[in-house]
């Protein structure tokens, strides 16, 4: 089976030209200028940006929080995720029972996403919580099971503390794992929650309020100087939200701190904590996550962190539950609020139409939304590029501007955080390892029909 996309301006090799790509079955055969071959289907993408599908590293399909359970399946969040332009997820698991193995943890993870995603996934490992046993199955992972990054928590139930972080650290310098931190001071925030309930201080935007800069920066500056202790592991910052949490990140490389990287979302570059305000509260509700949503000048800051180079990639944290059903009861209350909202199917258009718009390069966007993901995560001689030898994964952009809205939206969730965002490009179409599963808005994807990615390095 061959396939040609004539005619496009095509990003290959951190510059767009007009160029074709010819695709043989699931891989990219050939990119040029002029390629002439009979193939089965040939596609016209003239006047069109042709880009490597996007790579999210950072969703939360199925997870479990006891009480609620994020509402997008690996079926409903890969396809909503392929209407957006990314061909590839890599999930953050929740936690089972305290003691679970981690090779059972993924291994239900392959129970919920096996025979469901449309586009290709893998799976974070996670430790809630710290063991001799658990600590020994970090190699196993990256060895058996092509689970070659981990996720820990400096917040919430399932936290570690700084004695269980740096043995997480250390094994993880021994194996060539990357380790992922969501890094919160968790007992400032706890302080600062307790005070806003005795005062009554219950609106949304106290949910920023009491997650202040200080809490985010705080977490990674200590993350960053536990690195230190264990020789620098690949230490990945997940969702850094704020301009000081940046600075932090900015300045242990600056003293040397080595493997350390930074991921922003797309909320932290679009949304800013005037939305917490919203209808008096009742849409404020839906902007319940952590980190919260920041301000005018963090938002600028992050911009300037992708210009510079200091932010390595873009991800969504996409974790959507319903409004009407989850979030809304809690207007008045934000503490019991389940946290996350949805992002995975907007992350593409909404950062190359606001990328672009502030005169950032093409090139330099999609490093952050398909390549750098790929390469940090172990996926960097497959997926993120357009080249000879690769997976095709391709998108299609059309310049053709239109408003991203809940009518015109696929995951489960019944809202979306960008209503009204005017996007200045459309996925048109989405080829995913070879097969052409959108194009013009007809839609094609079999439920299952994404692999498991066996990452490595
Ligand atoms: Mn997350």
């Amino acid at each position: 089976m061959h396939c040609l996309i004539r005619n496009g301006q095509v990003l290959t090799g951190g510059q767009v030209k007009k160029s074709d790509i010819l695709i043989e079955d699931e891989k990219i055969k050939e990119v040029d200028e002029n390629i002439d071959y009979p193939a089965d289907e040939i596609i016209d993408a003239k006047d069109k940006l042709v880009i490597p599908g996007g790579v999210d590293v950072h969703t939360h399909m199925n997870l479990d929080l006891g009480k609620y359970v994020s509402i997008d399946d690996f079926y409903s969040g890969s396809l909503a995720a392929s209407y957006g332009g990314t061909t590839t997820i890599v999930d953050h698991i929740g936690a089972l029972e305290k003691g679970a193995s981690l090779k059972k943890m993924i291994d239900h993870y392959h129970d919920l996403a096996d025979g469901r995603a449309v586009i290709d996934y893998s799976f974070h490992g996670a430790l809630y919580e710290v063991s001799d046993e658990l600590i020994d199955e970090i190699a196993g992972l990256y060895r058996d099971e092509g689970v070659v990054s981990v996720k820990i928590y400096t917040t919430y139930s399932g936290k570690l503390d700084d004695d269980e972080i740096l043995r997480v650290l250390k094994k993880a310098k021994e194996t060539g794992t990357v380790v992922c931190v969501h890094c919160e001071n968790d007992k400032s925030i706890e302080e600062l929650r307790k005070e806003a309930k005795e005062q009554g201080n219950l609106d949304p935007i106290y949910h920023a309020k009491t997650r202040p800069p200080a809490t985010e920066a705080e977490a990674i500056n200590r993350l960053a100087y536990l690195s230190e202790l264990a020789g620098y592991p690949k230490l990945y910052i997940v969702h850094t939200s704020t301009k000081e949490g940046l600075e932090e990140i900015k300045l242990a490389r600056k003293r040397g701190v080595k493997n350390l990287y930074c991921e922003t979302c797309t909320q932290y570059l679009t949304l800013d904590e005037s939305y917490y305000y919203k209808d008096g509260n009742a849409e404020g509700i839906k902007y319940i996550m952590a980190p919260p949503l920041r301000k005018t000048e963090d938002i600028e800051a992050l911009w300037q962190g992708i210009i510079d180079g200091d932010v390595d990639v873009i991800a969504t944290d996409h974790c959507p539950f319903y409004y009407g059903r989850d979030k809304s009861p809690y207007k008045d209350n934000f503490l019991d609020c389940p946290g996350g909202g949805p992002g995975v199917e907007e992350r593409m258009e909404v950062v190359i139409s606001e990328g672009l718009k502030r005169n950032i390069p093409l090139a330099k966007l999609i490093d952050l939304l398909s390549y750098n993901p790929a390469k940090i995560f172990g996926m960097g001689h497959i997926k993120g590029q357009i080249k000879e030898g690769f997976d095709a994964d391709i998108v299609i952009l059309a310049n053709n501007p239109y408003t991203i809205s809940q009518e015109n939206r696929h995951s489960n969730c019944d809202y979306t955080s960008y209503e009204g965002f005017v996007s200045n490009y459309k996925v048109h179409t989405v080829i995913s390892r070879g097969e052409l599963i959108l194009t013009n808005g007809k839609y094609s994807a079999k439920e299952g029909r994404g692999k498991f990615i066996y990452r490595k390095f």
